[in-house]
């Protein structure tokens, strides 16, 4: 039986000992990457797709920063972030968008395609009637918006302030006569000058 007992605790110590020494190495791991994760940020982001369910792991060079109309589309339902940097990660398995509210070098999730489906039936948020893309490429007149040769009315026009989008005819609406210059006011907010045309 003592033949048997000295080798079974040796075994039983030595098990024991293993078992704490990953538990150890494990947490401090663990520990790691979170402190890591914290003090820098911009390492990589690990997460787990919420539509499809399988772990991304991408690094914020990866991200894209949303456009002037696709935040506005965020605000609209997040009215937290206004003014905050948006950016996004397109989930390379479902093709869902993931949205992140960028700040210094955290990032937030905010949700999962919060612009893509109204991207594709763009609506005037004041009057509701669908907008009209704008024939140039998207971005195309940024910054110049007394160069665009013709404005229709069925145009969106951005508003930097409240987030909404409305067309051109509404904006019109809502200037007339409010402006010495004639610059466009927001009809939902009666903010202005609305200088962004929606290329969606
Ligand atoms: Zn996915
Ligand atoms: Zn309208
Ligand atoms: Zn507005």
């Amino acid at each position: 039986m003592s033949l048997w007992a000295v080798p079974a605790a040796v075994g039983f110590a030595l098990a024991g000992l293993v078992v704490v020494l990953v538990l150890v190495l494990g947490a401090r791991l663990r520990v790691g990457g979170k402190t890591t994760e914290r003090s820098r940020g911009n390492k990589t982001v690990e997460m787990t797709c919420t539509v499809c369910q399988r772990a991304l792991v991408f690094s914020p060079a990866e991200m894209v920063l949303l456009s002037p109309p696709e935040s506005a589309l965020v605000v609209r339902s997040h009215p937290k972030v206004v003014g905050r940097r948006l950016a996004e990660f397109i989930c390379p398995y479902c093709d869902a968008a993931h949205c992140f509210c960028v700040q210094g070098k955290a990032m937030d999730w905010l949700g999962a395609n919060l612009y893509e489906p109204q991207t594709k039936g763009s609506l005037c948020g004041e009057c509701k009637r669908p907008l009209r893309r704008p024939p140039w490429s998207p971005g195309a007149y940024a910054g110049r918006f007394s160069k665009i040769p013709e404005l229709l009315p069925d145009f969106g026009l951005l508003c930097p302030y409240c987030g909404a989008v409305c067309c051109v005819a509404c904006c019109t609406d809502a200037t007339r006569g409010r402006t010495p210059d004639g610059s466009m006011l927001c009809p939902r907010c009666f903010r202005g000058p609305l200088e962004t045309v929606f290329d969606f």
